[in-house]
């Protein structure tokens, strides 16, 4: 519509925001909200325990949020830290600390096999199965306002920013670098994005309802916080696209077979879709990255700053902003995984090989994307005419 405020192509990328928003609300939202509820798809594997490599001066598991820590270990029973154990029970659930933010751990008996555990280049994170491991079923443990703020907070995002991809004064900062500062500030976006969507607007009734003028304030009102969103959303999708041959093959077996079909057919679904192949075929051209001379290093430099934020989100002093954390930064990882492992004149470096938990945290995190891309295409006029110029 005339209104539009974002127009044009999206920076970097082939699609312009029209396009993305009416393939987002027309098929990819649709498909992703109805997949990520699939038992393949909801639940991730991770390892909440507070390991904080920074700052062990400041242990957050003093913390009020940080509900895992709170726990004594006898509290965790064995099926816990082994997946194909038993079902839950009660006494599982460690709910100390703010309700809002604690992360419900409740497991099912469906245990994920015949996935390979290779290690993802983009993180410091040991992905083999270990006792510390848990399962987190992501349905009850829904992105959005817990509270978490102040100093610990900022501290997390300062040091994504400054330590590893200072903002860019955009002719001086190579192609590549501006690529790791949109990534992370356009998933910083839509986290905001998903607290004002989700916010507590009542903490006594508890009473929970979009904050709009929130979303004004940390994203609307810059400008280059949206076309970040918008520029992650298309990167994440054209790695997933990238895949698809291989997506297309996985074995989303969780022993349930009328339910895993039904996963099978939504990918397929989402990765062979013929308005996305027309009106989108290569939402993000990664074959114009590390062309230049210094490519090679370039990448290992961009690597290692990649796996240091990776790194920096085991500090996140709020347990379920740590699980969404981990979640979206491993779901970039897998991202950059899959489209620098061909380089720009298509050779293979090696093929590719995906973990299960990669591929899940690779589809929750588009999910989130689409959610955000959609709830700022929704509501941004709203909250800019109630906010603008207040
Ligand atoms: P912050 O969002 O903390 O931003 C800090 C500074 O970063 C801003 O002042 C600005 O200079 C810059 N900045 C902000 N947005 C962008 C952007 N998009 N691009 C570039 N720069 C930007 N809170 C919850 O309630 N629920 C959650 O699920 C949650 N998850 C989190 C996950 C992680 C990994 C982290 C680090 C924090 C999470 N938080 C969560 C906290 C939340 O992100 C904010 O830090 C908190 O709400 C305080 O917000 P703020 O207004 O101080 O600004």
């Amino acid at each position: 519509s005339d209104s539009r405020k974002f127009t044009g192509m999206v920076e970097d990328c082939s699609c312009d925001y029209e396009t993305v928003d009416s393939l987002n609300k027309e098929m990819l939202h649709p498909i992703l909200q109805e997949l990520v509820t699939t038992p393949f798809f909801r639940y991730f594997k991770v390892k909440l325990w507070c390991d904080c490599p920074f700052w062990p001066d400041d242990g957050m598991c003093q913390l009020r949020d940080c509900t895992v820590c709170e726990c004594p270990e006898s509290e965790f029973p064995a099926p816990f830290k082994k997946p194909s154990g038993g079902l839950p029970t009660d006494d599982m659930i460690c709910q100390e600390g703010k309700p809002q933010a604690a992360v419900d751990r409740t497991l099912d008996t469906r245990a994920f096999r015949g996935w390979i555990e290779i290690d993802n280049p983009w993180t410091y994170d040991d992905e083999t199965d270990n006792a510390e491991m848990t399962y987190v079923n992501l349905q009850l443990n829904p992105e959005r306002y817990t509270g978490y703020t102040g100093s610990s907070a900022r501290r997390i995002w300062d040091a994504v920013y400054k330590e590893n991809c200072p903002k860019y004064p955009s002719e001086e900062l190579c192609q590549e670098k501006r690529v790791l500062y949109k990534l992370i500030s356009g998933l910083h976006s839509s986290i905001s994005v998903h607290i004002a969507s989700d916010y507590l607007i009542d903490e006594s009734n508890n009473l929970w309802g979009q904050n709009l003028e929130l979303l004004y304030d940390r994203v609307l009102r810059h400008p280059d916080r949206v076309r970040n969103l918008y520029f992650t959303f298309l990167f994440v999708l054209r790695a997933v696209t990238k895949a698809a041959d291989y997506l297309e093959q996985a074995d989303y077996d969780t022993g349930n077979p009328e339910e895993d079909l039904k996963t099978q057919s939504l990918v397929r679904q989402l990765l062979y879709n013929q308005k996305l192949q027309s009106a989108c075929p290569l939402p993000f051209d990664e074959a114009r990255l590390w062309q230049g001379e210094n490519g090679p290093e370039l990448k290992q430099q961009i690597q290692k700053q990649f796996k240091n934020i990776s790194a920096i989100m085991d500090c996140v002093g709020c347990e379920k902003c740590r699980l969404w954390g981990k979640l979206q930064v491993l779901g970039l990882a897998t991202s950059l995984k899959i489209l620098f492992s061909v380089d720009g004149k298509n050779r293979i470096y090696q093929p590719l090989q995906l973990q299960r938990n990669e591929v899940i945290s690779l589809l929750n995190l588009l999910n989130r994307l689409s959610e955000s891309v959609k709830f700022v295409h929704e509501e941004g006029p709203s909250a800019e005419k109630l906010f603008e110029g207040r």
